[in-house]
């Protein structure tokens, strides 16, 4: 090619796109998004769930009890209410998540630790966004955070489909190939994760796990043994919430059980396991429990910061 030509479009898109910071290094850095980069325990899960749940009652022209229990089953069977949706009622996944994911005031909702865009970008190696959440979503939350710049690439659900399926994460095809698209041998991957089912369902796959804590929370009671219209005028004693906590751990424990997947759920605090709208006006949000590092995790850290700091003094 003659070099006064310009460069073909997809390199002109790639020269565009180098992300900020300290890309050096060997190591990829896979991220994670809801409760790994922001707290979306905060506000954000409550709002999705309380979406999900309305756009299941609408579809299956139930009340929102019955489409609380139809989502819970759903969880439980698939890891997801939308693999239930698709397969038994034949939904449009992006109609879906576009429904579950409406914020008209997003911005109020991000909650960041202050000097995240500092953090990640002094953090060595290659980064990208690898979320279950639809791409709108997370490009905006990213805005939001001020981090969008820090990321080569954002990998949302619309992005995991495979053969015909969707395969969002922990699915190990998808993640196989992304590897592949972004040219990084396994050993070379970090995946950076609030959600150490996850973590755990990539061990074996050679890549490395990072366990993210700090913004984890349950509530009390969770979903599923949570009983719509139960007592709630006690729930601010602090001896009923222990008791609460309790209760989640051990009914978790029982689901661990029968769902390999979902091992160590307790702390899988997703959109999917918070409880619906009609209780969790007076349902109190507890910091989860954290238990010790499983050895399928390599690194265990509360933020950012401390992942950043662990990381450039061991010269990684
Ligand atoms: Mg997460």
């Amino acid at each position: 090619m003659p070099a006064s030509l310009p460069p073909p479009r997809r390199v002109r898109a790639r020269l565009r796109r180098r992300p900020a910071g300290d890309n050096s290094g060997r190591m990829v850095w896979l991220f994670d998004l809801d409760n790994t980069l922001h707290d979306a325990s905060h506000a954000i899960f409550p709002a999705i769930n309380r979406l999900m749940t309305a756009y299941v009652a609408r579809v299956l022209g139930c009340d929102e009890a019955t489409a609380s229990r139809v989502r819970v089953d759903y969880w439980q069977r698939y890891g997801a209410t939308l693999l239930g949706m698709i397969r038994h009622h034949g939904v449009d996944p992006a109609d879906f998540l576009r429904a579950a994911h409406e914020f008209p005031a997003l911005a109020g909702m991000v909650r960041v630790q202050r000097g995240l865009a500092a953090h990640l970008r002094r953090l060595p190696g290659r980064k990208l966004l690898v979320t279950n959440a639809p791409q709108d979503y997370a490009r905006a939350v990213l805005d939001i955070a001020g981090i969008g710049h820090c990321f080569e690439r954002v990998v949302a659900i619309e992005q995991m489909w495979v053969h015909g399926h969707l395969r969002p994460k922990p699915d190990r095809r998808m993640l196989r190939r992304l590897l592949v698209q972004a040219r990084v041998a396994p050993h070379r991957a970090v995946l950076v994760e609030d959600t150490v089912s996850h973590l755990k369902r990539y061990a074996g796959t050679g890549i490395r796990t990072a366990w993210v804590t700090g913004y984890l929370r349950t509530m009390a009671p969770s979903r599923p043994h949570d009983v719509p219209g139960a007592p709630t005028s006690a729930q601010d004693d602090s001896s009923r919430r222990d008791a609460a906590v309790r209760s989640t751990l051990e009914a978790e424990e029982d689901r661990r059980a029968g769902h390999a997947a979902q091992e160590h759920s307790v702390t899988l605090v997703a959109a999917e396991s918070q409880v619906p709208q009609a209780q969790s006006g007076n349902v109190p949000r507890v910091r989860a429990r954290v238990p010790n590092r499983p050895a399928y995790v390599d690194i265990k850290v509360q933020s950012m910061h401390q992942l950043q700091r662990r990381m450039r003094r061991n010269g990684s």
